[in-house]
């Protein structure tokens, strides 16, 4: 059940079991979804993977699913805009004072060390001793943990650009997000990025057509299909020695089918209510799955018949460091943290380019925001003044933008906060379900990574395997 990053994964690894794979949108892929605009593949949510370790899991998916070929590079630091301009020096504390200068070197000290010497794997690894060492780091948040190794107090115009890159990446602020989960972020970013044309939507893409493939060739032409889109699961319960899957097909209608296993790769927000009376038959797990708390998120892509001069991936908009550093600080300032170039990775050079604003929404009452008064218009109208203000960054008039399409992302992002993974949240919620229900997604580390979603989907596949014979 789910069709995101983790359901499709898992499905390409069991791809000769042929499993049914459910997903309640038209489309597979969740997050990582894009669209295309005139030869243009861009993302509307799930952007770019962390530079895989050569030889590790996910490299080697990478690389049989060709995406090696088509991926480009983005190196840190990203570039930071500053009073409506990029600012040059910004990672070196140009134009500040001598003892602000001495915080961003300490800073960037302290990230090196942390990428070379203490790096958290999350998940968690198998030798007991780095495992130790990141359950320890996961009692404290980032911004404690990041001052204490500084020796000293961060600077607000350097505090600001952290935050907005927390906003971003995890839907929270720092001060909100486990000093594991934040490290495990910060510091594999200083080995750079992987960007494929249409962001993460090229791994849903290429793993879907690897299914779809299976789909055509293994099955008879009579068979019913595995990939089953606009398919709502809506129960899911033990029947004898296997469990009953009911979902509402595209056209409305109610159908069941009995399985041998079932893995749950949607979010535990809709897993909780999907089992079958899992609050009473197994107690620990549902209030595992309670403890799993989500952030919004709203993407704007600005299309544009007008090259950008700066080749540039990632600009984080700070302005100044008035930057909303607090959940009632950014639902009264609400705007977006960084702007990506939509196009980046893209091999054509074409007349056109695409902007991605990503617009962070951290604060708890936020998804209810973006379904209240006519909520299209609403956000529509505060984006505005954000474009033009990058555009003139730019140097884009604003007479290129062709149209600006938003994607609203109610439970988009689960929150890493500081003991999850510490009070073993994830083991209880990795833990099958009657035997047979296995569950995969990001949630199952409150960590809203690629990387961890796939590690997740290739242990459950073995798992299923295992228990399948
Ligand atoms: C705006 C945004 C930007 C992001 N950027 C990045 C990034 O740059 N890099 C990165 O690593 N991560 C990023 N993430 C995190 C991203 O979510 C994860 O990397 C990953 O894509 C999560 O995949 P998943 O399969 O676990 O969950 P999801 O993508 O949420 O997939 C769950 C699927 O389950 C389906 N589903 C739910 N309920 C049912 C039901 N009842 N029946 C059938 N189907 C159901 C949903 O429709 C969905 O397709 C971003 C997330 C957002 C929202």
């Amino acid at each position: 059940m789910g069709g995101g990053l983790a359901g499709l994964t898992t499905a390409y690894l069991l791809r000769q079991r042929h499993p049914v794979l459910f997903d309640l949108r038209p489309r597979f892929g969740g997050n990582a979804r894009g669209e295309r605009w005139m030869g243009t593949d861009f993302s509307i949510g799930s952007a770019y993977v962390m530079t895989p370790d050569p030889g590790s899991f996910v490299h080697r998916l990478y690389h049989r699913l060709g995406l090696h070929l088509v991926k480009r590079s983005s190196m840190p630091p990203d570039p930071v805009e500053i009073a409506g301009q990029v600012a040059q020096g910004f990672w070196q504390g140009a134009g500040l004072s001598p003892a602000e200068q001495a915080a961003f070197q300490r800073y960037a000290a302290v990230v090196t060390d942390m990428a070379e010497n203490h790096y958290p794997e999350i998940p968690l690894s198998s030798d007991p001793v780095a495992a130790a060492a990141v359950l320890e780091m996961d009692t404290t948040n980032f911004e404690a943990d990041l001052q204490q190794r500084m020796g000293m107090p961060l600077p607000p115009l350097l505090a600001a650009a952290i935050q907005a890159y927390f906003h971003s990446s995890f839907g929270a602020g720092m001060q909100e997000i486990s000093a594991a989960s934040g490290w495990n972020f910060v510091a594999a970013e200083e080995y750079g990025r992987w960007v494929f044309p249409g962001g993460n939507a090229a791994l849903a893409r290429a793993l879907w057509q690897k299914l779809h493939h299976v789909e055509l060739t293994s099955l008879p032409s009579n068979a019913p299909p595995m990939l089953r889109a606009g398919c709502r699961v809506v129960d899911v319960r033990r029947d004898n020695q296997r469990m009953r899957v009911t979902w509402v097909d595209a056209a409305g209608a109610t159908q069941t089918l009995r399985a041998k296993t079932v893995v749950m790769a949607g979010s535990k927000h809709v897993a909780k209510h999907v089992l079958h009376d899992i609050a009473a038959l197994d107690p620990p797990k549902y209030e595992a799955m309670q403890r799993v708390n989500t952030s919004a998120y709203l993407v704007a892509n600005v299309l544009l018949t007008a090259p950008v001069a700066l080749d540039f991936y990632d600009i984080f908009l700070v302005h100044n460091a008035a930057y909303p550093m607090d959940p009632v600080a950014c639902e009264l300032n609400s705007r977006p943290a960084d702007v990506l170039n939509g196009n980046y990775a893209r091999v054509q050079n074409l007349p056109r380019s695409v902007l991605s604003f990503y617009w962070p929404l951290p604060w708890a009452s936020a998804r209810f925001a973006l379904i209240l008064n006519d909520p299209y218009t609403t956000w529509a109208q505060r984006l505005v003044p954000h474009v033009l203000d990058t555009l003139s960054m730019l140097g884009v008039s604003a007479s290129a933008v062709r149209q600006v399409r938003i994607s609203r992302w109610g439970h988009a992002m689960p929150i890493a906060a500081p003991n999850f993974i510490a009070d073993g949240v994830p083991q209880e919620l990795l833990r099958p379900f009657q035997q047979r229900v296995f569950f995969v997604n990001q949630d199952n580390w409150a960590l809203p990574a690629v990387e961890n979603t796939l590690e997740d989907a290739r242990s459950v596949a073995a798992e299923v395997n295992a228990f399948l014979g």
